[in-house]
C-alpha cells in the first residue's frame, strides 16, 4: 500500500500537481435474507481499488482503478490530472485547502464479536427464526409476507497525501431488519419493520444479538395484523404530536441533516433535492428551534454509522455543534468550502462511497442530544395527541423546508394514555416553525444511535451510511391527516 500510495503522490507532484492524494479501498460485504420461512440471499461481495485525486492549474481532477500494477496506476493518474486541467478552463478561483493536515495515524471501529466469523448458519438460522415467529401470528383473515435481512461490511482503507498524511482504517458494521406484511380480503395493505427500515451500526454480530429480532417478531407481525382493522388518522390542523426515536432520526436526518451540507447551501449540490433554507447569513443569526433543541455533527461517538477516525480528507474526526439552545451554529464543512468561508479548519465529514467515487461533504452522525424526559412520562403528560412511530414514507422540497412524513403506525393518546392504533397516519409542517414547537425531549434512557445506511446525493449517485442519536421527542400544532 504505502508503495503504491508513495509511486502516485511522486509522481503527480513531478507531472505539475500542487497537491494529491490517494486512498485504496478493499470493501468486503455480506448479506443474507430469508423470506416466508425460506433463504432468499447468501452474498459476498469484495470490492478493491483505489482514487487518486489531484489539485492541477488550481482545479481538481480524479480518477480511480480497480487494479493496481504500476501501468495502471500511471495511467489512472494521468486521468486525473488530465480531469484537473480541463476542469481548470472553466474555474472561478483557484482551489485553496488552507494549512496542511498531515495527520498520521491508525483508527479501526470497536466490535466485540467479528461478523465475519459467525457462521452463515448461525446467521440464516436466526433469520429464519424470527421469520417463523412472525409467521406463527398468521390469521386465517388475512395473508402475511414476511421477510428479514442482516448485513456486514468491512471496509479497509490507507489514506496518503502529499502534504504527508498517512491514514490506515478498519471499520466494521452490522445491520438488521424484519418486516411483516399484511394483506386482507379486500386488498388492504398494512407492513410494520422492525428495528426501523435497516438498523445498522459501526459494531460486531453483538448489535444484531441486542436487537432481540426473535423475541420482536410475535408483535411485529401482530401490529401489522391490527393495522388492517385500526381507524384512519384524524385530520387536525394543529395538535400535538410525539415521534418514536425512529422518526426522530429520520426528521433529523432530512430538515436538519441535510440543509447543513455546505456544499448544497453554495448550490454546488443540487441533486436528490438538493440546495438548503440554511443560507450564510443565517450562521449564527437563525432560530432553528425551541430552546430545549440542541444538535450535533459528531463522528466520534461510539458506534454511530457515521463514526470513523479520519474523513476522505484525513482530517481527524470531530464532534461540532450545528444547534445550540435552538440558534443555528454550525455547518458540515470540507477543507476547501471552510477555507473559502473562514471558518476555519474543516471539520471533518468529506466522505465517499467507495474508492471509486470522489468524497463529498455527507452526514456523520447528526444527533439530537437528550433531554429530560421518559417516554412514558411523556406520554403521561400529553392530554390529547398522537405518537408517530417508525417511519414509511417521507417527501421534503429542495430547500428543505416543506415536508410531509408518513409512519408505519399510530397511537392515539388521551389523558395520558394511548387509547387508540390508528393506521396510515401522515405529519406535515416547515422545519424551523416544527423544531421550534419542540417542547418535550426524550433522556439518555432512550437515547438510540439510529443507523440510515441509504443516504443519496451526488452524480454519479453516492450511497452512504450515516447516523442519528436520537430519543423520542414532542412537537405542539401540528398537522396531521392521513393517507387516502
Ligand atoms: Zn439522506
Amino acid at each position: 500500500m504505502k508503495d503504491l500510495s508513495a509511486r502516485v503522490l511522486n509522481m503527480a507532484q513531478m507531472r505539475g500537481a500542487s497537491y494529491a492524494d490517494v486512498r485504496v479501498v478493499n470493501r468486503t460485504i455480506q448479506t443474507l435474507g430469508v423470506r416466508d420461512g425460506r433463504v432468499q440471499e447468501m452474498l459476498q461481495q469484495e470490492s478493491q481499488g483505489f482514487g487518486v485525486r489531484v489539485i492541477a492549474d488550481g482545479a481538481w481532477g480524479f480518477a480511480s482503478c480497480s487494479r493496481d500494477d504500476y501501468a495502471d496506476v500511471d495511467a489512472t493518474l494521468q486521468r486525473a490530472l488530465q480531469n484537473a486541467r480541463a476542469s481548470a478552463l472553466t474555474k472561478t478561483r483557484d482551489v485553496q485547502l488552507g494549512p496542511p493536515e498531515a495527520n498520521k495515524g491508525v483508527f479501526r471501529s470497536a466490535y466485540k464479536m467479528d461478523p465475519f466469523m459467525v457462521s452463515m448458519s448461525d446467521k440464516i438460522n436466526l433469520l429464519l427464526k424470527a421469520d417463523s415467529e412472525m409467521r406463527r401470528m398468521k390469521t386465517s383473515k388475512a395473508h402475511l409476507l414476511t421477510r428479514g435481512e442482516l448485513i456486514f461490511v468491512r471496509e479497509e482503507k490507507t489514506f496518503a497525501s502529499s502534504e504527508g498524511a498517512y491514514i490506515q482504517q478498519e471499520i466494521v458494521e452490522s445491520g438488521c431488519e424484519i418486516q411483516a406484511q399484511a394483506t386482507d380480503e379486500a386488498g388492504e395493505v398494512q407492513t410494520r419493520t422492525y428495528p426501523w427500515g435497516r438498523h445498522q451500526q459501526t459494531r460486531g454480530f453483538e448489535f444484531v444479538l441486542e436487537q432481540q429480532l426473535v423475541e420482536n417478531a410475535p408483535r411485529l407481525a401482530q401490529e401489522a395484523l391490527m393495522l388492517l382493522t385500526a381507524d384512519a388518522c384524524p385530520a387536525l390542523d394543529a395538535t400535538t404530536v410525539i415521534l418514536s426515536g425512529n422518526q426522530v432520526a429520520l426528521q433529523v436526518h432530512e430538515s436538519c441533516g441535510h440543509p447543513i451540507e455546505l456544499d448544497r447551501v453554495l448550490k454546488q449540490e443540487a441533486s436528490f433535492a438538493g440546495t438548503s433554507f440554511l443560507t450564510l447569513e443565517k450562521l449564527n443569526n437563525f432560530q432553528y428551534g425551541s430552546e430545549i433543541v440542541n444538535l450535533t455533527a459528531d463522528a466520534t461517538i461510539p458506534g454511530g454509522l457515521g463514526t470513523f477516525g479520519f474523513d476522505d480528507e484525513g482530517v481527524p474526526a470531530q464532534r461540532v455543534e450545528v444547534v445550540r439552545d435552538g440558534r443555528f451554529v454550525g455547518y458540515m464543512t470540507n477543507r476547501e468550502l471552510a477555507t473559502a468561508l473562514k471558518l476555519g479548519r474543516s471539520n471533518g465529514t468529506m466522505r465517499a462511497e467507495s474508492w471509486n467515487r470522489l468524497p463529498l461533504i455527507r452526514m456523520t452522525n447528526i444527533n439530537l442530544l437528550p433531554g429530560a424526559w421518559t417516554l412514558e412520562n411523556l406520554i403521561a403528560d400529553t392530554d390529547d395527541g398522537i405518537y408517530f412511530d417508525t417511519n414509511r414514507s417521507w417527501s421534503i422540497d429542495d430547500k428543505r423546508l416543506n415536508f410531509q412524513f408518513g409512519t408505519e403506525l399510530a397511537w392515539e393518546i388521551k389523558g395520558g394514555k394511548k387509547t387508540r392504533l390508528l393506521k396510515n397516519p401522515i405529519y406535515t409542517g416547515v422545519t424551523p416553525n416544527f423544531w421550534r414547537g419542540c417542547d418535550a425531549i426524550g433522556d439518555a434512557s432512550e437515547w438510540v444511535v439510529w443507523g440510515t445506511p441509504r443516504c443519496g446525493k451526488g452524480q454519479p449517485a453516492q450511497t452512504i451510511r450515516t447516523g442519528h442519536g436520537a430519543s423520542p421527542a414532542r412537537f405542539r400544532n401540528v398537522k396531521v391527516f392521513s393517507k387516502s
